[in-house]
């Protein structure tokens, strides 16, 4: 199967059907999905446990550790995605729709090069 193009939708397809053809359904509930999505998260911050930023760079350039991160952040997704799926969520709708109040919320000429955070918030005008 050719994986570079798939669209999210085929994503979505391939994971709904990996669940539905081992009767997971079941367990796929919300709570369930979303304390998944915080297990995997935990996972990836595992590999990055202990080690600064550089060496974080430093250890991507060896093949077993770039796999590693590689796969837990394809976990992450995969139960991010799952639990959108379950919940209805339109995923791309929903990221569009939240980068539009995004941009609203940091404009540019503000935030070049700020770190978003609440202590340099523009005083509300
Ligand atoms: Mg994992």
């Amino acid at each position: 199967m050719g994986t570079h193009s798939l669209s999210l939708e085929e994503i979505m397809s391939m994971i709904r059907e990996f669940v539905k053809e081992r009767d997971w359904e079941k367990f796929h509930k919300p709570s369930a999905l979303a304390m998944s999505v915080s297990i995997e998260l935990g996972e990836l911050l595992e590999l990055f446990q202990w080690k600064s930023d550089d060496e974080i760079l430093e250890s991507l350039k060896e093949k077993e550790y770039s796999d590693a991160v590689r796969a837990e952040v394809a976990d992450v997704l995969i139960y991010t995605l799952r639990l959108a799926d379950v919940m209805g969520v339109d995923v791309a709708k929903a990221i569009a729709e939240k980068m539009e109040k995004n941009i609203a919320k940091y404009p540019v000429e503000h935030w070049d090069g700020k770190a978003p955070s609440k202590l340099n918030r523009r005083e509300p005008e």
